[in-house]
């Protein structure tokens, strides 16, 4: 079975992700609707439709359940210094969380930054607990809100519809600014950043907004 990593454009490192909303328990809130943040979702749109990059993130929904998927993810970051989980997607199975502990626990030279919901579910909150405390580790809890809200000690990452006026304690993401690059910036992964603000981008996510401005 096929697992492949992505290179993500934006901060020039590997990544592995599946496919978005279809692996996001946490993307549907207590109306059945999707969040704020999730109707926005950048990777509901432009080339997450294409066929080659759906193909990935269902083989690798495949991959990860093999026997010996974690001695090969270990085998792929051998020389990296940094890793992204879930470009797109989430953690949505506790057997998968159990298998991506192990891989980060086997690369202590690796930096990982893993953003997710899944902390909204009580069965999942042990293993994060034990991923955050890894000191190679920087979990993020992503706000369902779109206008730079956070619940303090919770979130570790919000969007913020206006980077002139994000809320006290949120550090901007500078990407936008650097031609959607990370350049040398790891604030990500960076264990004493509480809550990166992602400045909201993209037409969809636009759209969004005005309708949460206008209720
Ligand atoms: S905060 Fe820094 S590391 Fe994180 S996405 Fe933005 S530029 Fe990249």
């Amino acid at each position: 079975m096929k697992n492949k990593l992505s290179k993500t454009s934006k901060l020039g490192t590997k990544s592995w992700s599946l496919q978005a909303i279809e692996t996001c328990p946490g993307s549907v809130g207590a109306d059945g609707k999707l969040v704020a943040a999730c109707s926005g979702c950048y990777a509901t749109t432009g080339m997450y439709h294409f066929g080659a990059v759906k193909a990935v993130r269902a083989d690798n929904k495949a991959a990860w359940q093999a026997d010996g998927w974690v001695a090969d993810m270990v085998s792929q970051l051998a020389r990296d210094t940094h890793f992204r989980w879930f470009d797109s997607g989430d953690m949505y199975s506790l057997g998968l969380a159990e298998k991506i502990y192990q891989v980060m626990v086997a690369t202590p030279h690796v930096k990982h930054w893993l953003p997710t919901r899944m902390a909204k579910f009580a069965k999942f909150q042990p293993i994060l607990a034990a991923m955050q405390r890894l000191p190679n580790v920087m979990v993020r809890f992503s706000s369902d809100a779109v206008d730079g809200s956070y619940t303090p000690g919770v979130h570790g990452s919000t969007i913020v519809p206006d980077t002139e006026n994000a809320p006290g304690g949120v550090s901007v993401c500078p990407a936008y600014g650097q031609g959607g690059k990370c350049l040398t910036c790891r604030a990500c992964y960076n264990k004493d950043i509480a809550v990166i603000g992602y400045p909201a981008h993209g037409k969809k996510m636009a759209k969004v907004i005005r309708l949460a401005v206008a209720a």
